[in-house]
């Protein structure tokens, strides 16, 4: 399984990109990190070492605020024409494309996503996010407010938040990036982006592209590294107005506390233990073919998984039964084999992970229809697994897998259902499958989710506003709700 074995060969300007010793970008130049530090990416596929990238610590972060700082308090992105800042984000998208193999390619290498999921997903939504936004920076705007106070003309401008500070993760490393520097762009911010240490290729590429995209040295910083040292530094940095952050939970509270210094703003896109619940009423196949996709789509490695599968009792067997015959038929390999369905985790300590909640759950006396197991002993590879005979106390139901893991449970009424559905501590999203859409407007109403799809899963569009309830993350990515996330509003009253 060794990717020089497989199929398609990579591409010789993505061999030659990984074959360098990547450096980070701060105002606009490519440096090592002060330190000369580098560390190793691998190649989750086969567990070997692919690429090595300047290490990025607080000393670097330091360096990456300051150039961020003057570009926004100094340089000329400020007196940049909204229409001009469109330019150059419509220009990145283009620019994107061009090189969108290139991308594909790296993305599946870092990150083990097939190459053809890449290709169709990750690289034309990420053009697609800062097309869309390309457009939002000529439509922020204030109002004029009619105040009662007395003789006076008021009214508010919105401006730019300032520097940001913008962690992501690692299972759509590229999308993850459009999604945050879109918006921050759009807005007027200059950005320190610090990707995810698993896979900082992508992001790293698309640093070539923004000076040539007409954005100003220093707009654009990205300083790879790991998350308690460079993570860490940026969301405590007090030149950082605000800091934007997807990832887990538990990180999500440490950037919550490290952000309490100089109280800079802070958005979160977290967890998930996403509910799909499925009528009787449904065609089957169609319910069986959405709900293994919402949870094995991007090997379960997506904050909204459809990852609590909960089925009216009537259709229940032939349901979990079906997706577990589409669970085994799921061929799992190198992104690099054009035959691969789905590859491997991320990382050893993912693989880690996901093979302890599974031992956990079927020690505690869950059965599994499919899979249960790692595939394999090379690579992180694990097999799309449904779990039955599951307790709404277990940890495999409670907490978030970020694996091909899902918990199937029978309903036997609605009413029962809605309360377990809600029954964890997050509130990312939902599905429902139904032929009944007043139940189904009905229970969307009341689940307590910042999506939820009916007849349909994990549709993302650079559009439709897309964040949590709960413990699943504060404010919205995507649609022009995200630009609240980057800008101020400031009031300004005048006597008359
Ligand atoms: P996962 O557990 O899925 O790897 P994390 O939430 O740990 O996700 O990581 C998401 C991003 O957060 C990564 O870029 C990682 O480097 C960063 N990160 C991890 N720990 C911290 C931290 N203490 N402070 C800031 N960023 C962090």
């Amino acid at each position: 399984m060794a990717v020089s074995d497989t199929a398609i060969t990579i591409a010789p300007e993505v061999q030659k990109f990984i074959g360098e010793t990547r450096k980070m970008l701060i105002d606009g130049k490519w440096v090592d990190a002060a330190s000369g530090k580098t560390f190793e990416v691998y190649n989750p596929a086969t567990g070997e070492v692919m690429a090595h990238v300047a290490e990025g610590d607080a000393e670097d972060i330091n360096r990456a605020v300051r150039a961020a700082r003057r570009a926004f308090d100094d340089g000329p992105w400020r007196k940049m024409s909204p229409s001009q800042r469109g330019r150059c984000i419509s220009r990145l998208a283009d620019l994107i494309e061009q090189h969108g193999e290139e991308f594909a390619q790296l993305e599946s290498l870092d990150n083990g996503k097939p190459l053809t999921v890449a290709r169709v997903a990750d690289i034309p939504l990420s053009v697609d996010l800062f097309r869309y936004m390309s457009g939002w920076a000529t439509k922020i705007e204030g109002n004029t407010i009619p105040i009662s106070a007395g003789n006076y003309f008021a009214y508010t401008l919105r401006e730019p938040i300032g520097v940001v500070g913008q962690i992501i993760p690692w299972n759509f490393p590229l999308l993850m990036a459009a999604w945050k520097l879109g918006p921050a762009l759009a807005a007027g911010c200059a950005i320190v982006l610090k990707p995810a240490e698993q896979t900082p290729l992508s992001a790293l590429k698309l640093g070539e592209l923004v000076k040539e995209a007409g954005i100003p040295d220093g707009v654009v910083n990205i300083v790879p590294g790991f998350g308690e040292t460079a993570g860490a530094a940026l969301a405590a940095h007090p030149e950082v107005d605000k800091v934007a952050f997807t990832g887990s939970t538990e990180v999500g509270k440490l950037i919550v506390q490290a952000a309490a210094g100089n109280l800079k703003k802070v958005s979160l896109e977290l967890g998930g233990k996403s509910p799909n619940i499925i009528m009787k009423d449904v065609d089957v196949a169609t319910a069986v073919a959405g709900a293994s996709f919402s949870i094995f789509f991007n090997h379960g490695q997506c904050c909204s998984a459809g990852s609590r599968l909960y089925v009216e009792r009537e259709v229940f067997d032939q349901v979990v039964e079906g997706v577990a015959e589409q669970a085994k038929k799921i061929r799992l390999g190198s992104g690099f084999d054009p035959t691969t369905d789905m590859g491997p985790l991320v990382s050893d300590e993912q693989l880690q992970r996901v093979t302890g909640y599974l031992e956990s759950g079927i020690s505690s006396g869950a059965r599994p229809l499919s899979g249960g197991e790692r595939h394999g002993e090379q690579g992180y590879f694990v097999k799309p697994t449904v779990l039955v005979d599951v307790r709404q106390d277990m940890k495999v139901v409670q907490e978030e897998i970020f694996g091909p893991v899902v918990v199937a449970q029978p309903f036997k009424e609605l009413d029962e259902i809605l309360p377990v559905a809600n029954d964890t501590v997050y509130g990312l999203a939902a599905g429902i499958w139904t032929r009944d859409l007043s139940k189904a407007h009905r229970l969307a109403a009341s689940l307590r989710a910042g999506t939820v799809w009916i007849n349909c899963y994990n549709v993302f569009d650079a559009a439709l506003p897309f964040g949590g309830y709960k413990q699943s993350g504060w404010g919205r990515e995507m649609g022009h709700e995200v630009l609240e996330n980057y800008t101020e509003v400031k009031s300004v009253c005048i006597g008359l």
